[in-house]
């Protein structure tokens, strides 16, 4: 049996450890100096005013929809493929996830779709740029402007890619990003919220740390114990030694698209033939991030072409299974089958084969001969 080929895996180098490491001897090891030099480094990158590091994607979304204001009553158009997050997050603040289908291109939320969900209690709009690919973001602010609603956008698959030549983290009021470790930098666990708006930065900033109003800093300079609780908050911080980490694996990001890039351009050519599968569409004007390369299969049997690719050590995942088809979605809120059929055609055909920066071009070929030969025997 070959090695194992995981869907994603992090690449951590000497010097990222040494960046960790030289915190962990420094006197401030959370809130500390690193935190707002991984803030600059991911803003200079976006292009983004400001950021606000936290502890996953997860508390970023939270954060952003504290930020925007979501309450009980309120409702927030969400794509179903997706990661649960995406919907929890409406969900934490008592408000409404509604699902607005996709395009089976792409699986990126369908803008016509958007507009039949608007609904008097709709506020915002989170979208995802799934699988690396950015959405059609001026569309996306044409509806929002047109109805006075938020723009969110769910980053965690796309740090580092770009929509028309620039890059994601202003396309939207608040961009999320997520470095868990398969996605496209890490800091083990964490994720950042970044904007070009004052007020929302600094409603995150106060969320991650319990709604307190003034930091430690400022309370240095002005000698003082005294801090407000102006809304409830979280303990959501970043230890400083992540936010090392991921401020060291920032200068690797660019060179690391580019490998995603080529692997995925291994997999469409090496597809390209192949009748029983397709790849996901990639718009003229976007890079994209690749976090994943999915296929849809077609008269094939899904399953049993998983699982004899998991017997050949090649992790293949399926991203996602519609949200809105959770138990807790189905028992919660009265969702089900036939809501977003577009979404639920396509999760009975999708894989993500594997696509990280250190996958080796060799690994690439295996897995391409393996779902080739597989792909022979299951058809249906
Ligand atoms: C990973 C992910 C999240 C959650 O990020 P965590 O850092 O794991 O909390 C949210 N949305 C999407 C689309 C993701 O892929």
């Amino acid at each position: 049996m070959n090695n194992i080929i995981p869907y994603g895996r992090q690449w951590i180098d000497e010097d990222d450890i040494s960046a960790v490491c030289e915190v962990l001897r420094s006197p401030f090891i959370t809130t500390g100096p690193m935190l707002d030099r991984f803030e600059k480094a991911v803003c200079e990158y976006t292009g983004a005013r400001y950021g606000a590091a936290v502890s996953s994607g997860t508390a970023a979304l939270h954060a952003a929809m504290a930020a925007v204001g979501i309450g009980p009553g309120d409702e927030v158009i969400v794509p179903p493929m997706t990661f649960a997050a995406t919907a929890n997050a409406v969900v934490y603040m008592g408000g409404r996830p509604v699902f607005a289908d996709v395009l089976s291109e792409n699986l990126l939320i369908d803008p016509d779709k958007i507009r039949e969900c608007i609904t008097d209690k709709t506020k915002a709009i989170t979208v995802v740029d799934y699988a690396g690919h950015p959405c059609d973001y001026e569309s996306l602010q044409a509806i929002a402007h047109e109805y006075g609603l938020k723009l969110i956008a769910d980053s965690c698959h796309a740090l580092g890619a770009s929509y028309k030549d620039r890059k994601l983290g202003t396309w939207a009021d608040i961009t999320l990003f997520s470095f868990h470790p398969v996605k496209p930098i890490t800091t083990g666990e964490g994720g950042m919220a970044v904007t070009n708006h004052a007020e929302l930065a600094e409603k995150m900033k106060a969320f991650r740390n319990h709604g307190i109003t003034v930091d430690y800093k400022q309370r240095e300079q002005i000698g003082s114990w005294y801090y407000e609780i102006v809304d409830v908050g979280y303990n959501y911080r970043m230890t400083d030694f992540q936010c090392a980490l991921g401020k060291s694996q920032m200068g690797k990001l660019d060179e690391w698209i580019a490998r995603r890039n080529a692997v995925a351009r291994m997999y469409d050519e090496a597809f390209d033939e192949i009748n029983e599968v397709t790849s996901l569409s990639c718009a003229k004007d976007i890079v994209h991030g690749y976090h994943l390369y999915v296929i849809k299969t077609m008269g094939v049997d899904r399953t049993e072409l998983f699982r004899r690719l998991w017997e050949d050590g090649i992790k293949v995942n399926v991203h996602y299974i519609p949200v809105h088809l959770h138990p807790f979605y189905l028992n919660h809120f009265g969702y089900g089958k036939g809501m977003c059929p577009v979404a639920e055609n396509a999760y009975e055909q999708i894989l993500s084969l594997p696509v990280f920066p250190r996958i080796e071009d060799a690994e690439v070929r295996t897995v391409i001969d393996s779902v080739i030969r597989h792909i022979k025997k299951v058809r249906g």
